[in-house]
């Protein structure tokens, strides 16, 4: 398990910002994504690339080369972008992610002192999660058919992760994640609920799962925000003609492999950077009052369920028409929790909400998110099992 977390660093060069200083920046990792301005003396000034979002979002992610015994000060020129735990970081391939904590940050900075073995740092908004880790928890779990969904518009394979029943009255269930591409946290939580539900003799015989961990998988590749992307957010593009080939392709083919037994949708996503209803877990709400009885009925299962380290209770949910969570979010297009909810025969369809650093007091890290994942596939054991 804890592979999960191990990044091999990619063989190519960096395509390094060369600086008299010596310091060596790269956002040539995967899920890489930073602008360097100027490095004056031990302080570096940098911003998120934003790319095609629409508006402001927040991923970053870099190596730090040639900063061995030096201390960095690291200023994000744009928004405020560090999370509530620090920056998550990582020493190479031998080494795991792990928040910085808060105490490295003064309001848009943050300070590192290398030590002389760190010839190869990483530093990430959040822990990254791409096809490396999906690789790695592919070899260690044995008993998933791997298939192609279809290409991605840079010609990169979208996964398509099969496994459970094969038997045609099997209940069917769909996870996708990674709509937003930067919402990295809710893939370790994906690796939990995919490894306990492949155990489950229960849900082996009676269900066929079938999981897109990386819905926009160029995004998630090259660190994109992908959240508000123009010309349209891959969770906005459900509706019309697809602008995304990966949608497309699931438009097409989940109603005719589920055939009006979808059991159940969930779609997993990380929230906003910090603060209310962004730093705990929770399902939002959809208009469709009967699907969302459904989700209640098993947020409540959840809550009831969950031993884990990170916290869930069905009060955090957020229905339909509170906060953010209302129909102004409708005229964008439509969500793949609104298009499954509208398939014939699904029974219930949902978007969970991970923070990616606090969950209530507790912290969220590979780790703690792959355990919740554990909780979540026991929940829809008993809800499913009835
Ligand atoms: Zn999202």
């Amino acid at each position: 398990m804890t592979d999960l977390t191990r990044r091999t660093l990619l063989s190519t060069p960096l395509s390094l910002l060369a600086r008299p200083s010596g310091i060596e920046i790269g956002p040539s990792v995967p899920a890489g994504n930073i602008i360097v301005e100027r490095i004056e003396g031990n302080d570096v000034y940098i911003r998120q690339d934003l790319r095609d979002t629409e508006g402001d979002w927040f991923w970053w992610c870099f190596e730090v080369r040639g900063a061995q015994e030096r201390t960095l000060r690291f200023h994000f020129t744009g928004s405020d972008v560090i999370g509530t735990r620090g920056p998550a970081l990582s020493k190479g391939p031998t080494s795991f992610w792990r928040w910085l904590g808060r105490s490295a940050v003064d309001g848009k900075c943050f300070t590192y002192s290398f030590s002389l073995a760190d010839s190869a740092v990483q530093f990430a908004f959040a822990m990254p999660y791409t096809e490396i880790e999906l690789q790695q928890f592919l070899k260690d779990h044995s008993g998933v058919r791997r298939q192609v969904l279809c290409q991605t518009r840079k010609g990169r394979k979208v996964e398509r992760l099969m496994f459970g029943s094969q038997s045609p009255d099997a209940l069917k269930v769909l996870l996708t994640a990674r709509h937003h591409a930067c919402e990295s946290m809710a893939s370790y939580v994906l690796d939990g609920l995919m490894e306990a539900a492949m155990k489950d003799p229960w849900l082996k015989q009676n269900v066929q799962f079938a999981v897109i961990p990386f819905v926009d998988k160029d995004g998630v590749e090259d660190g994109d925000q992908g959240k508000n992307r123009r010309p349209r957010d891959h969770n906005r593009d459900y509706d019309g003609d697809s602008v995304h080939p990966s949608v497309a392709t699931l438009r097409q083919w989940v109603p005719a492999w589920s055939a009006g037994k979808l059991a159940f949708a969930l779609d997993l996503h990380c929230p906003w950077i910090r603060g209310q209803h962004n730093e705990d877990i929770y399902f939002p709400g959809g208009e469709d009052q009967r699907n969302w009885a459904e989700i209640v009925a098993f947020s409540k299962i959840l809550e009831e369920v969950n031993e884990g380290r990170l916290p869930y209770s069905a009060s955090n949910n957020l229905p339909f028409g509170t906060a953010w969570n209302n129909s102004s979010n409708y005229s964008q297009g439509m969500s793949f929790a609104r298009w499954a909810t509208a398939l014939p025969g699904t029974r219930a369809a949902g978007t969970i909400e991970i923070p990616y650093a606090n969950c209530g007091a507790v912290d969220v890290t590979p780790e703690s998110a792959h355990g919740f994942g554990h909780y979540l596939a026991l929940a829809l054991w008993r809800y499913l099992r009835g």
